[in-house]
């Protein structure tokens, strides 16, 4: 595998960050994970603005432009052969001293890795998902806005290990004022009587792609009503339907939460309706934009 870092296609075992690098020393960074679709880079494009918007809010300047990093992701995923894969595209602070001083790092660091994906197993997507709701809250906007993408993801892979530990592969994270935000690397949406609900970016949450594509594109595609609102956990455990998006999940149902069957306890009419027109766009042109 060849692995694009700082303007150099190189030989995997030879893409090497340093240990002063305060994206592995503080998690001072961020990154996006994009899917490419018989060679298509999906919403390329929106994958790349909030990589910078996520630069911007932790006030890293980047040394390479918007089209040098769209070029980098392209020769990657074109160098590696990938058809149908998965892209890292990370931004590190750099290599630094030992203090937290990030203006003391004078040279981000940016590398792009094109690779094979594991998505959840199959069944799952026939079956729906069990998942749990975590004790521990996402981390509130005020403290670590998750609409920065950062390098620092414990907050959900201390959920996340919840979930391991209930023996499911996602958990449901309210926030601190007990409002629904999101899994741990999905967004949440429930169906009502026909009419579908996401919480609001005010929730909490990161504005999923995924998310945006399933508002924006496929609910009117399909002429499902949609709506952002706060929601409290009960409305999610008796609602008809609740499914994820996410980059690697796409669409995915959900039959239990916790304890609670949802619905029929399999994947519902309106979510197997999505799963099937997202499977439709992304197999032939899937968007870059
Ligand atoms: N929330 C979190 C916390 C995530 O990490 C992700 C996956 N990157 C998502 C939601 C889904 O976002 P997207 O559709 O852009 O992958």
């Amino acid at each position: 595998m060849k692995i694009w870092i700082d303007g150099k296609l190189l030989p995997e075992e030879e893409a090497k960050i340093g240990v002063l690098d305060h994206g592995l020393l503080y998690g001072d960074g961020c990154f996006e994970g994009i899917r490419v679709y018989n060679g298509r880079i999906f919403k390329l494009q929106s994958h790349l603005e909030r990589m910078w918007q996520s630069a911007e809010r932790i006030r890293l300047d980047l040394p390479f432009t918007h089209e040098v990093i769209a070029d980098a992701v392209r020769e990657t995923v074109e160098v590696n052969g990938v058809t149908n894969g998965y892209l890292r595209l990370v931004f590190t602070r750099g290599v630094g001293t030992l203090g937290l001083h990030p203006f003391l790092c004078p040279k981000p660091s940016v590398f792009v890795i094109a690779d094979t994906i594991k998505l959840y197993p199959p069944e799952l997507y026939e079956e729906g998902m069990k998942i749990i709701v975590a004790d521990r809250p996402r981390i509130p906007r005020e403290c670590l806005d998750p609409q920065i993408k950062s390098l620092n993801y414990l907050n959900n892979i201390l959920a996340k290990i919840e979930a391991i530990d209930a023996g499911v592969l996602e958990a449901l994270m309210l926030n601190i004022d007990g409002w629904v935000s999101e899994c741990t690397g999905d967004n949440i949406f429930v169906v009502k009587d026909g009419r579908l609900s996401t919480p609001p970016v005010d929730a909490g949450i990161l504005d999923g792609i995924t998310r945006r594509f399933v508002m924006n594109e496929l609910c009117p595609a399909l002429g499902l009503p949609i709506e952002e609102r706060m929601m409290r956990l009960e409305e999610v455990l008796d609602a008809d339907e609740v499914f994820l998006t996410g980059t690697a999940a796409e669409v995915i149902g959900v039959s239990r939460v916790d304890d609670h069957v949802i619905g029929g306890g399999g994947v519902g009419s309106i979510t197997t309706r999505l799963v099937e027109e997202f499977r439709a766009r992304t197999s032939e042109n899937a968007p870059e934009n």
